[in-house]
């Protein structure tokens, strides 16, 4: 837990934002600018600030927050085509520190990603 991470507040309730699933392990959320009709974070509860940062001891942790997209898109039927993502770094517009992963669909997505 981090007091100054945007996303630990999300965790912990103190910002509001609209749940779409949470567990033991991760919450997710819509996000707040989407960028598709379904725009998802999954954020784990616990602090890692992002994918570079991550440790084998996160492995399990990260590969959960992949099945919890795939079981977002499944119950919204967006099977035929959906991205999961993560930014990793400034360079690739990774904004807010604490690992999350984007959950994209409902239209058309280009390949490659702009
Ligand atoms: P990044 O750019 O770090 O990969 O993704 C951060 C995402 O968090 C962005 O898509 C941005 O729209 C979203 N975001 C930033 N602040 C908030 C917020 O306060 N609430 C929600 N729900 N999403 C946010
Ligand atoms: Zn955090």
């Amino acid at each position: 837990m981090s007091s100054d991470c945007l996303f630990c507040s999300i965790v912990r309730g103190e910002i509001p934002a609209r749940r779409v699933y949470e567990d033991d392990r991760t919450v997710a959320f819509a996000d707040i600018n989407p960028q598709a009709p379904t725009h998802v974070l999954i954020v784990p509860r616990r602090h890692i600030a992002g994918l570079k940062e991550a440790t084998t001891e996160d492995a399990e942790l990260i590969g959960y927050c992949q099945l919890v997209a795939a079981k977002i898109a499944r119950e919204r039927n967006l099977e035929d085509g959906y991205r999961t993502v993560y930014n990793v770094g400034p360079g690739a517009g990774q904004s807010v520190f604490h690992l999350h992963l984007h959950l994209l669909g409902g239209r058309d997505l280009r390949w490659p990603p702009g």
